[in-house]
């Protein structure tokens, strides 16, 4: 069984071929440039092969009703040349096997929840902190998905008294995403992320949102482990600072071991490291196999 594995973001996609092992068996990664440009590279890249299914994880908003006229669409994205860019039906078109179209995140999570951090259990939720906020959640082997995918970076949270930064949020300033992605905090400190590792107040704010909207997942969906990736996720000091935050915030109210002294194992970086979307891929792949027979 070769299966494809497509994982579209805002700076690049990452292509892979694998297998229902979720190993990986070739992977490139393009530019994201503007559909005309990158998409042929990316049908160029699996028609090298023999692919028996596909798996795609893009950035959002997509439209994921499957009895939608745009469905499999990218939606209201900033990315204004990728915005009502049909790109399942691009792919299909090229490409004629199952495929399976979901969010990044979504797609991210079910590798963890599969090969990764999560592997022996039954929910988990992946979050990635970077050019915005997303996250995706697996509970009893399934995407939560309703209406449409979450939208867990945009929910509101408590401003810090100290902070006066606005937000950047184009739809609601100071959301959780407002506050927190990479961009807030390079405007926040007049500074990209990677060049502040040695400010602790920066980390110390940033744990201060992450953690509050972390609870609020835990709160809500209870899932049994939680992995923070993302570039900004790569300053490995904001981990102790979030499950701290979380432990205060969360005040003892459950008695669960990983919600206290194994926090440490609770809320993760990533086993799959910056392949747990593409490896996500390709359980969406062998999803839509299965599903097709
Ligand atoms: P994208 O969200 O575009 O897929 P990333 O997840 O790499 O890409 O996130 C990019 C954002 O993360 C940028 O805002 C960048 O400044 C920030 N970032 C990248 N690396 C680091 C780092 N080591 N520390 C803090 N912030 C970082
Ligand atoms: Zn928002």
């Amino acid at each position: 069984m070769i299966l494809g594995s497509i994982e579209a973001g805002g700076t690049k996609f990452v292509c892979g071929i694998g297998n229902e092992n979720g190993e990986v068996i070739e992977r490139i990664s393009l530019p994201t440039r503007t559909p005309n440009e990158t998409m042929p590279e990316v049908i160029a890249f699996f028609q090298k092969y023999r692919v028996d299914a596909i798996g795609i994880g893009t950035f959002g908003p997509i439209d994921i009703n499957k009895s939608s006229s745009t469905y499999g669409y990218i939606l209201n994205t900033p990315k204004l040349a990728w915005q009502h860019y049909p790109l399942l039906q691009v792919v299909k078109e090229a490409l004629p096997v199952p495929i399976r179209f979901t969010t990044d995140v979504n797609a991210a999570a079910l590798g963890e929840y599969q090969f990764g951090a999560a592997k022996d259990l039954k929910s988990c939720l992946y979050i990635t902190i970077g050019t915005g906020i997303g996250a995706g959640a697996v509970l009893n082997g399934a995407l939560l998905e309703g209406l449409s995918h979450p939208e867990m970076g945009h929910i509101l949270v408590r401003r810090h008294p100290e902070d006066s930064f606005e937000g950047c949020c184009p739809f609601h300033k100071d959301c959780f995403e407002g506050l927190a992605a990479g961009p807030a905090i390079e405007q926040r400190w007049g500074k990209k992320g990677v060049d502040l590792s040695d400010r602790r107040d920066v980390w110390e704010l940033e744990a201060f949102y992450i953690a509050q909207s972390l609870v609020q997942y835990i709160m809500i969906l209870v899932p049994e482990k939680i992995m923070i990736g993302g570039g900004v996720a790569h300053q490995a000091s904001i981990f102790p600072l979030v499950r701290d935050n979380v432990k205060t915030l969360v005040s003892g109210y459950f008695h669960q071991k990983e919600l206290n002294e194994h926090i440490d194992d609770y809320i993760v970086p990533p086993s799959l490291k910056d392949n747990a979307g593409l490896v996500g891929g390709f359980v969406l792949a062998k999803e839509a196999l299965d599903e097709a027979k």
